[in-house]
């Protein structure tokens, strides 16, 4: 009898602005498949910290805060994803920048890593989702159908970024956004628990220069017909 084929996995990663959340978020919509942040998990951890404050340098607390981490995201009709931390909306609050600074500080530690690993493979047991973040077709899910690594140059990324935070109404110059985003590629990038880097059968899409629907559409023509 041939083996049951479960839903394809799309494991998406790349660096910070690369344009993974939104084109994660397009392709599973269009292909009816679940959406997953796992830099929510990180994120998540890092607001049950700032919220109960504990500091970045404790990795015993860190490492239970990971543990009890419980985190489920819902689509509107309109197609806006949220996140519900523990049962609570944290949506918005996963995006704070004290949050976001946090959450790749607290990155490096591997247990902390190995607590948000095991509960992004439980989520993703029977397949059927496209998961976003850095270490995703390396270490979360190496067995992935589909594993696309997507870059931007870092002004491209820095600019993204610096227009995001201006909509929200915060005044920050982009010569600081710039060095934050480079701040964060070299700690994503330089440690030594999962690095961000690409499985060597990725298929490496840039985003310079090209519509989010034309990369979208890119990452849909990989998946299993
Ligand atoms: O992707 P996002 O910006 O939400 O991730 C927040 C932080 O979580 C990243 O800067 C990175 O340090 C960490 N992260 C990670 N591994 C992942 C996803 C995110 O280390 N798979």
């Amino acid at each position: 009898m041939p083996a049951l084929r479960r839903k394809p996995i799309v494991a998406i990663d790349g660096p910070a602005g690369s344009g993974k959340s939104t084109v994660a978020k397009l392709a599973a919509r269009a292909a009816g498949l679940q959406f997953v942040s796992s830099g929510a998990y990180y994120r998540a951890v890092a607001l049950l910290a700032v919220r109960g404050g504990v500091a970045a340098t404790d990795e015993a607390a860190l490492t239970a805060l990971a543990d009890g981490v419980n985190l489920r995201f819902t689509t509107d009709d309109d197609g806006a994803v949220r996140a519900w931390l523990n049962g609570d909306e944290v949506t918005d609050a996963l995006r704070e920048p004290a949050v976001e600074q946090m959450a790749s500080t607290i990155a490096v530690i591997p247990p902390v890593r190995a607590h948000l690993v095991r509960k992004l493979r439980e989520y993703g047991c029977d397949g059927g989702l496209v998961m976003e973040g850095r270490d995703i077709q390396t270490v979360v899910f190496p067995d992935a159908e589909v594993k696309v690594y997507l870059t931007a140059s870092v002004e491209e990324r820095a600019r993204r970024r610096w227009e995001e935070l201006r909509a929200r109404g915060e005044t920050v110059s982009y010569a600081a956004v710039l060095d934050e985003v480079n701040a964060r590629d070299a700690r994503d990038t330089a440690r030594d628990a999962a690095p961000l880097r690409a499985a060597p059968d990725a298929v490496h899409i840039s985003t310079d220069g090209r519509s989010i629907a034309q990369v979208v559409a890119a990452v849909l023509a990989l998946l299993p017909a």
